[in-house]
């Protein structure tokens, strides 16, 4: 036996990537399985070899080193069957067997980590490389955000780099906005099939002055500014005889509202905008 310790959930032994951790006995999706306990310290200190590949990112600047008598090697999967909550706590994501290898993915901890770590961990998804977590494939950023198993201040500090996306000359125009109002957004008809399927993509805008911007811009209905806006759209979409449609966004996602009122557009997501809050689809000509 190749048998490193035995836990009450788990036990370490010999895994494919060295050592790794295995559940001892059938685990529920939900179940706590164990918590990371190590010392603060900084990415300087992560780096030492003590520390080095045995640390995690617990906030923009803190990092959690190995404790040395608790070592915990939990491997690395794309397709992982765990993840972290709260105060490193490591929960299951589904029901793992007994027996299984527990794993987690290492991206949902890392920020303005430079680091790159080869991937072999044979998932049929596998990336191939281990990095930040925004390098991740959209649809996976948003699975594991809904498991709860992306740390919030992973999240703040991802949204306060969003606010830096919007060009200097631009940030003066716009403010955090958070609304449960129904947003709009127009659309030509022949767009609707992809937006269906891929959700709003952030474009770059036609007007020249918002050239480098890229963001889904929408209206707000409530704004006095919305009336004389939607019928320049009408006017435009006329003259290039475009059939358009009016779509109906509620978001609860990350907003900028316009703060100067004769902008065109009044709210904007810097964030691609998933199709399921699309709630209704509005013939507005014809
Ligand atoms: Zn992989």
């Amino acid at each position: 036996m190749n048998d490193y310790g035995h836990f009450d959930k788990f036990y370490i032994a010999k895994s494919k990537y060295g050592i790794g951790v295995f559940a001892a006995r059938p685990i529920k999706r939900g179940e706590r399985i164990m918590v990371f306990k190590g010392p603060s310290i900084t990415w300087k200190e992560a780096q030492m070899p003590e520390h080095r590949n045995h640390f995690f990112q617990i906030g923009v600047d803190k990092y959690q080193g190995k404790m040395p008598s608790r070592r915990r090697p939990v491997n690395h999967s794309c397709n992982p069957n765990a993840g972290i909550i709260g105060r490193m706590t490591l929960v299951a994501v589904r029901n793992i067997r007994i027996d299984e290898e527990i794993t987690f993915d290492y991206s949902t901890s890392m920020y303005n980590d430079p680091s790159r770590m080869k991937c072999r961990c044979g998932a049929k998804i596998c990336r191939h490389v281990i990095r930040e977590f925004k390098y991740l494939p959209k649809q996976t950023k948003q699975n594991y955000i809904k498991l709860g198993i992306v740390p919030k201040w992973l999240l703040k500090a991802l949204s306060e780099e969003a606010d830096s996306r919007i060009p200097k000359r631009y940030r003066k125009f716009w403010y955090k906005f958070k609304t449960n109002s129904v947003l709009y957004h127009i659309t030509p008809r022949a767009n609707l099939k992809n937006i269906m399927k891929k959700g709003l993509e952030p474009r770059d805008p036609a007007p020249r002055n918002w050239r480098g911007m890229h963001a889904v811009f929408m209206g707000y209905p409530r704004s006095s500014e919305y009336k004389p806006a939607l019928k320049n759209v009408l006017a435009h979409a006329k003259k290039k005889s475009e059939d358009v449609v009016r779509l109906h966004i509620r978001t609860k996602q990350q907003l900028y509202r316009s703060s100067n009122p004769s902008r065109t557009f009044q709210v904007m997501s810097l964030d691609y905008v998933p199709a399921r809050c699309i709630i209704k689809i509005e013939d507005i000509l014809g």
